[in-house]
């Protein structure tokens, strides 16, 4: 019996959490999480809060019984946080755990220090839907769960490019095609395809992109105004840091988008030598060896100066 059969065993109710701005791999999780409990588990009550989840998810089963705000429930038995790296980034719905009667958190950000009552972190797994997949009993996996855990694997993966995809991704996105799911589907309509709004930041972000470092490494930014011009929001810059990732001689990439007057969210992406987990780390933010990211205040030039720095340090 794993850890999670055991806590859902004896719980009758349960609340799932996943992480702020939630991505494919945290919607994946928790909405395959909640099917699994709600399907399987008949006299347990479930809710799972998250802040909004992009509409490019709603095929998922159970995305519109997502909560998106704090309300007032009972404490609940058990809480699960799934892909959420540390208690703050679990947002607004943190007091759910905190008023829990137990806690299991599922996850693989390196950067995890186990902040629940017990905690299954596996640094090395792609995705926390990946982890998750090895807690759940296999043989209940039906078509939608196993839908939910290959769109957090295909999200985390970069469909099975990053070097975080060992055999064991392979063969667990394999027994998932096996119950019926659209594969090319999810990966097509989730993954790659972009509005022609977003294909027009893309583009200008790659073309006002600045190499430094020998070209070893590549920043660029998005600010508000462009934001406001072209009509796009955060969501909708996903991607631009792993174009700049797989441009050739480039090691490290960097991709910032304003959040405030001289606030940004920093997104990192390397190839082979830079941890950026412990750069981000470093500026209070956190993730995984080779993608990570943190809010940095102070000018652009200071931020990319402040990122350069630690960079060097590893590149020597
Ligand atoms: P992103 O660059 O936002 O795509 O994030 C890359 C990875 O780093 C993801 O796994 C995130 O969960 C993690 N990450 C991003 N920002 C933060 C942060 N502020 N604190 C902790 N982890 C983060
Ligand atoms: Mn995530
Ligand atoms: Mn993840």
């Amino acid at each position: 019996m794993t850890k999670l059969e055991e806590m859902l065993g004896s719980a009758r109710s349960l609340v799932i959490l996943g992480h702020v701005n939630p991505d494919g791999d945290c919607a994946g999780s928790c909405l395959a999480m909640y099917n699994y409990a709600e399907k399987y588990n008949p006299e347990l009550y479930v809710r799972l809060y998250l802040q909004p989840v992009p509409d490019k998810f709603s095929y998922l089963k159970g995305y519109d019984r997502i909560g998106s705000e704090v309300c007032q429930e009972e404490p609940f038995d058990l809480c699960i946080c799934l892909d959420c790296s540390d208690r703050e980034r679990l947002g607004e719905f943190g007091v759910y755990l905190e008023s829990a009667g137990r806690s299991l958190c599922i996850d693989h950000h390196v950067t995890n220090q186990g902040y629940a009552g017990e905690n299954v972190i596996a640094p090395g797994a792609s995705s926390t839907c990946e982890v998750l997949y090895d807690q759940l009993d296999q043989s209940l996996i039906d078509q939608d769960i196993a839908a939910c855990l290959y769109t957090g694997i295909i999200h985390d993966t970069g469909v099975f490019r990053y070097s975080s995809t060992s055999a064991r991704t392979m063969e667990i996105a394999g027994k998932l095609m096996e119950k019926g799911i659209d594969f090319t589907g999810i990966i097509d309509d989730t993954f790659f395809r972009k509005t022609y709004l977003q294909s027009q930041i893309l583009g200008r972000a790659l073309m006002e992109s600045i190499r430094f470092l020998d070209g070893r490494c590549i920043f660029t930014v998005v600010k508000k105004q462009d934001m406001t011009f072209y009509g796009v929001g955060p969501k909708d810059l996903d991607g631009i840091v792993d174009h700049l990732r797989t441009i050739e001689g480039v090691e490290c990439a960097i991709f910032m988008y304003e959040t405030d007057s001289h606030m940004y969210k920093v997104s990192m992406r390397s190839n082979h030598i830079v941890d950026v987990s412990r750069i981000a780390s470093y500026f209070g933010g956190g993730g995984h060896v080779r993608a990570a990211g943190c809010t940095m205040s102070g000018s652009v030039h200071d931020v990319v100066n402040n990122l350069s720095g630690h960079i060097e340090k590893q590149l020597l």
